[in-house]
């Protein structure tokens, strides 16, 4: 494996595997990435996710477009940790940057995938100019209108209900090793700034989430941490409990869906509208006491990720959230670009006076800083 600090590993038999399956090929049980010599090290420098590439797989590229570092508010006495504020406004986001990577690194092509609705529409983002994919539609009113316009806005896409077969490497299952490591990466943002709590409670439809954090809590006492949280499963009563949130000892704590709803309308007053699925682990969290409640999605208005207004429309966003930066500052948090278009593109602003810019001299060099020119 050389300069790998990872291998892969299934749960069910132990052995090592050469891939990320979503399955271990010998008896079905789910794979893992271990780490040989775990290490806890945030790299302030890099993009998103990749700020904790000391506990992420080392690959030869990286893709980030500026995922995670989610905020954390308080909403009704709860901490909030808002996923909607990923590029594509959900925590899925996290999992895409690590299968991009993976996909850009070992030079896959094309990926499968069933759809599932918010993981496919991040997916899709993070591979476009990367691979093709292909998104297998079990049933055809399972298609909102939303993600019609999602899918076929995008041009790396090719949807089938045909399960064609192709190699399982190129097969990307929601449960699969590089969606956990994304996920985790939740926890090393709350064990980074300290948040104190005893519970993060997340929402669980297939588990995937609430095994993630677990997984990333593992992690973080294998690099000698003390992360001192649990992680609660949040389920309405009378759903099931997914196989793989009982075999790994996740908390569970059930809940009434008059709860949830009233939980919704909380959320929805102060702002944070959500799906009724999201605002389970808010319910929980507020009976439980000292508990972060992940917010899975969010609403974000559709906008098309293509085309050519796209990267005026990136730099807007950034400023706005930024204030100001440098164009290799922009560059370092949307490397699906080149640096060279960062320059065009803002040439052009400035000439239409959409940004402003200033020169700073830092040291013995001059840096030119951009900003909004009015903020609107
Ligand atoms: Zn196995």
């Amino acid at each position: 494996m050389g300069n790998n600090n990872y291998f892969y590993r299934c749960i069910g038999c132990g052995r090592e595997l050469d891939a990320p399956y979503s399955a271990c090929p010998f008896c079905g049980g789910p794979v893992i990435i271990e780490y040989s010599e775990p290490r806890f090290r945030v790299d302030k420098s890099r993009p998103g996710i990749w700020r904790y590439g000391s506990l992420l797989p080392r690959f030869g590229e990286t893709v980030s477009h500026g995922e995670g570092l989610t905020p954390i508010s308080s909403v009704d006495g709860v901490l909030v940790k808002n996923e909607k504020k990923n590029p594509t406004g959900t925590y899925a986001d996290r999992a895409s940057a690590v299968i991009a990577s993976y996909a850009r690194s070992t030079g896959v092509r094309l990926m499968a995938t069933e759809y599932i609705e918010a993981f496919t529409q991040s997916l899709l983002y993070y591979l476009k100019g990367i691979a093709k994919v292909r998104v297998l539609v079990r049933s055809l009113d399972s298609l909102s209108m939303d993600d019609i316009v999602r899918i076929y806005g995008m041009n790396n896409v090719d949807v089938t209900t045909k399960d064609t077969i192709i190699g399982d490497e190129a097969r990307i299952n929601y449960l699969n090793p590089l969606t956990i490591e994304g996920l985790k990466t939740i926890v090393f943002e709350l064990y980074e700034r300290g948040v104190r709590a005893e519970n993060i409670v997340v929402p669980v439809e297939t588990g995937v989430l609430a095994y993630s954090l677990v997984k990333g809590l593992d992690d973080l006492r294998r690099a000698g941490a003390e992360p001192g949280y649990t992680v609660v499963a949040a389920v309405v009563k009378g759903a099931s409990v997914p196989e793989i949130v009982k075999r790994h000892g996740v908390k569970v704590a059930e809940i009434e869906a008059e709860e949830v709803l009233d939980a919704l309308g909380r959320l929805t007053k102060k702002g944070f509208v959500t799906m009724p699925i999201s605002a389970v682990s808010f319910a929980v969290a507020r009976i439980l006491g000292s508990s972060v409640a992940v917010l899975t999605m969010g609403f974000k208005p559709y906008r098309l990720y293509t085309g050519r207004g796209q990267l005026r429309e990136e730099i807007i966003e950034l400023l706005r959230e930024k204030g100001r930066m440098t164009a290799y500052e922009m560059w370092k948090e949307r490397q699906s670009y080149t640096l060279r278009a960062f320059y065009k593109v803002l040439r052009g602003m400035e000439a239409r006076g959409e940004v402003c810019s200033e020169v700073v001299v830092r040291g013995a060099r001059k840096v030119k800083y951009f900003k909004l020119c009015k903020n609107p």
